[in-house]
């Protein structure tokens, strides 16, 4: 097992990306369960507030962040104004994406796949760029980035998904690698299939009762910001509860 769920989160500072619903939703509840101040980043601010309310709910603190990952200066005022309130973040999640168009890849419409590989890809390096500082100023930083299985499976007509997710997994292996001198840590997961809004529109008929829950989900991936946990460069399989290395292909 990848920690027993033991630890807590006090005094931490969390930025979640897409906590209005979902995986992040839930992630951010979890941790703000363990203690840490959670900054909540989406667009749907009734979602938001909904987090908001659960959290206090359980004796936790949130600031709410309602805001559109396209608008990559706004992305840099936040990493701005976490700098002036608190002065370091202790744990970045970046989980907001979206999946674009399940075709064939020749059918996919350019504004489409633009949208994709900019919510997915480039708002996470300008969040990175962001809060990269920030992290390093933790006592023990920690980021976590929200990839698929599909970033190595290949699966067909998942071609510009799978890129992007490809893309965010190369590009926190490389960040892992530059701060691997450093307190920061770095890994990406996999999820699996989720029951969520998204999995729902790739698989449109599959029973959502077969998959596991949201909730369920985030309080795997919460397990690999257990302090005690010094891994760096890896992809956290949640189904198999296991932190993966990467081999060159063969
Ligand atoms: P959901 O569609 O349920 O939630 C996506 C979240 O991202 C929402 O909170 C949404 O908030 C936010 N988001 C989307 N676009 C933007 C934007 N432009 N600006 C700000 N926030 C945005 O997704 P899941 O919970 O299913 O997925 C979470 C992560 O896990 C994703 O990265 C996904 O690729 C990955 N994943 C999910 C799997 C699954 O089976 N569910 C499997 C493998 C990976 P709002 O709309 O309010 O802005």
């Amino acid at each position: 097992m990848i920690s027993d769920g033991s630890f807590r989160l006090d005094g931490k500072l969390a930025l979640v990306t897409g906590a209005s619903r979902g995986i992040g939703y839930f992630l951010a509840k979890d941790l703000a369960a363990r203690g840490a101040h959670v900054i909540a980043v989406a667009r749907t601010v009734g979602g938001l507030e909904e987090l908001d309310d659960e959290i206090k709910a359980g004796g936790g603190t949130a600031t709410l962040v309602p805001l559109d990952l396209t608008d990559m200066p706004a992305i840099d005022r936040l990493g701005g104004s976490i700098h002036e309130r608190w002065g370091r973040l202790d744990i970045l999640i970046a989980n907001a994406g979206i999946l674009g168009t399940i075709s064939p890849i020749g059918h996919v419409e350019a504004k489409v796949f633009d949208k994709l590989m900019n919510i997915n890809v480039t708002s996470v390096w300008r969040l990175i760029r962001s809060t990269d500082p920030l992290l390093r100023l933790s006592e023990a930083g920690r980021a976590v980035l929200l990839s698929s299985g599909v970033a190595h499976s290949a699966r067909a007509y998942w071609g510009p998904y799978a890129a992007s997710k490809a893309a965010v997994e190369v590009m926190g292996r490389s960040w892992a690698e530059e701060a691997r001198q450093t307190k920061l840590r770095i890994n990406s997961v996999n999820p699996g299939a989720t029951r969520t809004a998204m999995r729902a529109q790739a698989v449109p008929g599959e029973d959502p009762d077969t998959l596991p829950t949201a909730a369920e989900v985030a309080a795997k991936i919460a397990l690999i910001l257990d302090p005690r946990i010094d891994a760096t460069g890896k992809l956290y399989d949640v189904r198999a509860g296991k932190l993966l290395g990467y081999n060159d292909p063969s």
